[in-house]
């Protein structure tokens, strides 16, 4: 029999990495499952479910981790408590591989085996298990119903014997997954929606919704998607044409939700302090990338910023503040991606390590980064340090997030 456990997340993050929906199933396939009490209760998940689901209510984070084989987060957890998992247990979260190299050294070093949820293959097997879509989602749904409601106008238009109240204008920068659900939130709220992104393949997603596709569509835009399906960094010269473009348009909107991203570099540079002026007061800018340095100029981390009268929203972690569901989908992803590792006769722990969605998601066992691109970063961050003693040079990872 495998046993499971979840302990608590910290005070910034209201998710959870189980349901009691989820614990249920994973105490069928034979599973012990060990769950913080009070844990879920951020997502509305009480104790009391969990324990119908069949679940065990442990009172402390070390309890519900130390006899595990599988803990499951949402963030990353403390060093300590990594340390104090049993030796080689795994642990499956999102880990933010990316940042942090030195902190992720240290969880490597703990022996326990670190599966990052973000780095999940994104093909068709795995779309059950894919985290980025199910939480971007919810954070694109989430973005525009903040606009709407730091909006000091409506966004359908309206007929009535007053007079008629005219429709917001609602731009879309980056349609990815939470680009798609942006418009389509925008769409089922009224505003008149238009959409750009440099990948070609959007153009029919943008019109099926009902939104109008603008963007350069030059020979560059032709080639811009790589065949992992994203965005390449484009060259300086179609960024001034998209520029000139943007800049056109924006003058005109009320509303602009930005999502635009590059694996592995700073988010793109979309909308300037000069774009940002030209609109009307009252206009609202919901920064999504602002994690990754985000897409507006002024936008600032967890931030909202007035300008000339335009806010710029920098909310951090927008499916957090949809905990129910996104708990209730991550929890989903991450059974998925559990199930197949128990052998269904037996109830025991049956990992295929050669994997492709095992390997894909590995990033540290027995001690050490086993994930080349990451353990590069991380080589580099620890060299950085080691300069920064004698030399006070940055600590940051090469090619980091900001
Ligand atoms: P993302 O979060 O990496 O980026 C968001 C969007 O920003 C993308 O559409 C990207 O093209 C766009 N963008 C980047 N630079 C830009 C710029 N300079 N100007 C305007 N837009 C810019 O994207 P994502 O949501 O993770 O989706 C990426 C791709 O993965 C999509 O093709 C999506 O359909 C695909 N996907 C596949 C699966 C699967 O097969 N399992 C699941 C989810 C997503």
């Amino acid at each position: 029999m495998i046993a499971i456990g979840v302990p608590a997340e910290s005070a910034e993050e209201p998710r959870i990495g189980l349901s009691p929906e989820t614990a249920k199933k994973l105490v069928k396939l034979g599973a012990k499952v060990r769950v913080r009490s009070g844990a879920g209760l951020r997502s509305h998940f009480s104790d009391e479910e969990y324990k119908v689901a069949g679940a065990d209510i442990v009172v402390s984070d070390a309890d519900a981790v130390k006899d595990a084989d599988i803990v499951l987060t949402v963030r990353r957890p403390s060093p300590a408590l990594v340390k104090s998992m049993k030796q080689g247990a795994m642990l499956i979260a999102m880990l933010d591989p990316y940042s942090d190299a030195e902190g992720l050294q240290a969880l490597a070093k703990s022996g326990a085996a670190l599966f990052a949820m973000e780095l999940m293959p994104r093909i068709s097997r795995a779309q059950s298990m894919d985290v980025l879509s199910s939480q971007a989602n919810l954070a694109g749904y989430k973005a525009v119903v903040d606009a709407a409601a730091a909006f000091e106008r409506a966004l359908p238009m309206m007929m009535t014997a007053a007079g008629t109240v005219p429709a917001a204008r609602v731009f879309v920068m980056g349609v990815g997954v939470a680009g798609l659900q942006a418009i389509a939130t925008a769409r089922r709220l009224g505003a008149i929606v238009t959409a750009t992104d440099v990948r070609p393949a959007v153009k029919e997603q943008v019109a099926s919704l009902g939104a109008k596709f603008i963007a350069v569509e030059d020979e560059e835009f032709k080639q811009a998607e790589t065949a992992a399906g994203y965005a390449k960094e484009m060259s300086d010269e179609y960024k001034k044409k998209q520029a000139a473009l943007v800049a056109d348009h924006v003058k005109n909107q009320d509303i602009v939700i930005t999502t635009a991203l590059i694996p592995g570099r700073p988010a793109p540079k979309l909308i300037s302090k000069a774009m940002i002026e030209s609109m009307r007061p009252g206009s609202i800018i919901v920064d999504l990338a602002v994690e990754r340095g985000g897409n507006a100029e002024l936008a600032k981390a967890g931030e909202v910023v007035e300008h000339n009268g335009v806010r710029i929203m920098g909310k951090l972690n927008l499916p957090g503040a949809v905990p129910v569901n996104a708990s209730s989908l991550y929890a989903r992803n991450l059974l998925a991606f559990v199930e197949p590792m128990v052998d269904k006769k037996t109830g025991a722990l049956a990992v295929n390590w050669d994997d492709e969605l095992v390997k894909g998601t590995l990033i540290a066992k027995d001690g050490a980064i086993v994930n080349a691109m990451i353990a590069e970063r991380s080589g580099a961050a620890v060299e950085a340090k080691s300069d920064a003693d004698g030399n006070a040079k940055s600590a940051k990872p090469k090619g980091s997030a900001p």
